[in-house]
């Protein structure tokens, strides 16, 4: 007999799943709160496009500290909103103690498999549908300000290369011949060779709007409101704002940061924190206009990625960035908006001649342990949940749903699952 599904929400995460469970001949409904076409709340529309494997989770050694130093500045790359919240208390004391050597160590030998089977993935995805978002399989750069950052950079590639990563060092008169981009004073670059960048939001747009073509059930502009419970505390689907009820076999919560809040409503916890990051995008004028990078990159010194995007409408740039722990829906922070363009224009030429054509913001799930939570709930049969990717959704969601329809469907998931298990909170 058919197996049903629901997928409540169409991030990144959630797009993957139900396209994995349909696959495997699941009947599945996609519910989700935003219209499809628009860049809305979702984490995976706004983000920087820079598919970005080999990138290090938030807890790495040091990483505590410098975030409660970071705490009384609003212009640190890393702010969290200063205030007396148990949950938060809990979260930093948790962060604080996964931000060893050993911890990060097994985190990367996890994070690095599922990165290049993510972007394996991802890229049988487009292929198949055809999807038009610019992804450039032409790796990112680290580009350096200061010289002695570029051995910093370097160091850090030098550190990936055990799992399997390419890199190359670029020096400057290079870097300034290969890319009229830059202002003169940069140092040098690392190009991390193995990544990818795309325009986000065509990209889950694309996938979203193949789902039906599947069989998928894609009810956009429906808010999920708690989960149904039944006999035993099984999970036997939810209810939606407009009253209406939906049953299923199993539900599926890829919510991004409001999937914890969700989870809570049936006794489950995910405890996360959202980090929000801001972008602008840029449109170059026909003609004229300053150089248009010709990759992904993130500056260095400003902790600011920035990604050229060819879209329907001509050649844009996105630039995003900054972390900034608090409530989800607490005011926007003016000041941390023109971070990236300050940011931008230490780097690159004539961008203060550009208008941003729109600004945005959104929330990265971040959970205490810099690991997403993937896998099947113990405490509650037909419950399953995926979340928690933090800075690097957009790169690892693609396996993580995978994998989810693997283990939903009674397989070996196609990754390492044991550190991923969302009950490790509990
Ligand atoms: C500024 C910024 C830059 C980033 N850059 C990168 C990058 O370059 N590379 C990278 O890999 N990652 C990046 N990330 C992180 C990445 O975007 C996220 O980790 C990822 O998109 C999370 O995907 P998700 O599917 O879990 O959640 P989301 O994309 O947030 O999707 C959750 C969906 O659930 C829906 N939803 C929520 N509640 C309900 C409900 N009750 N009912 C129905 N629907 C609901 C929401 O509307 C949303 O569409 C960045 C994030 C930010 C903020």
């Amino acid at each position: 007999m058919t197996r049903t599904a629901i997928v409540v929400g169409s991030g990144i995460v959630g797009a993957s799943t139900a396209w994995y469970l349909a696959k495997r001949g699941y009947q599945v409904t996609v519910v989700e709160r935003d219209a499809i076409h628009a860049i809305g709340q979702s984490a995976s529309g706004g983000n920087a496009g820079l598919l970005s494997i080999g990138h290090f989770p938030l807890t790495r050694p040091g990483a505590s500290w410098r975030g409660l130093r970071w705490m009384f500045s609003q212009t640190a790359p890393l702010y969290i909103r200063p205030r007396v919240d148990a949950e938060l208390i809990a979260w930093m004391w948790n962060f604080h103690l996964h931000c060893t050597q050993r911890h990060l160590d097994r985190s990367m030998a996890v994070l690095c498999d599922m990165g290049f089977k993510s972007l394996a993935a991802l890229e049988a995805i487009i292929e198949e549908v055809g999807i038009a978002c610019d992804y450039q399989r032409d790796g990112w750069l680290d580009v350096v300000l200061k010289p002695e950052n570029l051995a910093i950079a370097e160091q850090e590639a030098r550190s990936i290369e055990p799992y399997g990563y390419k890199w190359e060092r670029i020096e400057k008169e290079q870097l300034l011949r290969q890319d009229a981009c830059f202002r003169g004073d940069v140092a040098g670059a690392i190009h991390l060779k193995d990544s990818a960048h795309c325009a986000p939001h065509d990209l889950i747009a694309g996938i979203v709007r193949a789902l039906p073509k599947l069989g998928v059930d894609v009810r956009e502009r429906t808010e999920v409101r708690a989960l149904k419970t039944g006999r035993g505390g099984r999970v036997t689907g939810v209810h939606l704002a407009t009253g209406e009820e939906l049953h299923a076999d199993l539900v599926v919560l890829t919510a991004g940061i409001w999937s914890d809040a969700l989870a809570k409503l049936a006794g489950v916890r995910i405890p996360m924190q959202a980090a929000r990051g801001y972008h602008l995008q840029f449109a170059y004028p026909s003609e004229g206009g300053p150089p248009i990078p010709s990759t992904g990159m993130v500056l260095h010194e400003s902790f600011v990625a920035v990604t050229p995007m060819q879209t329907a409408s001509g050649p844009q740039l996105r630039i995003a960035g900054t972390l900034e722990i608090g409530p989800v829906g607490a005011p926007w922070m003016r000041d941390r908006v023109a971070m990236l363009l300050n940011g931008g224009n230490r780097f690159l030429k004539d961008l203060d001649t550009l208008k941003p054509m729109s600004e945005w913001a959104g929330y990265r799930p971040c959970t205490s342990d810099g690991l997403p939570a993937v896998g099947g709930v113990k405490a509650r049969d037909g419950l399953y949940i995926a979340t928690g990717h933090a800075m690097m959704g957009m790169t690892l969601g693609t396996i993580s749903g995978k994998a989810l329809a693997e283990m939903i469907d009674g397989e070996k998931p196609c990754i390492d699952c044991s550190m991923l298990a969302p009950d490790r909170f509990a």
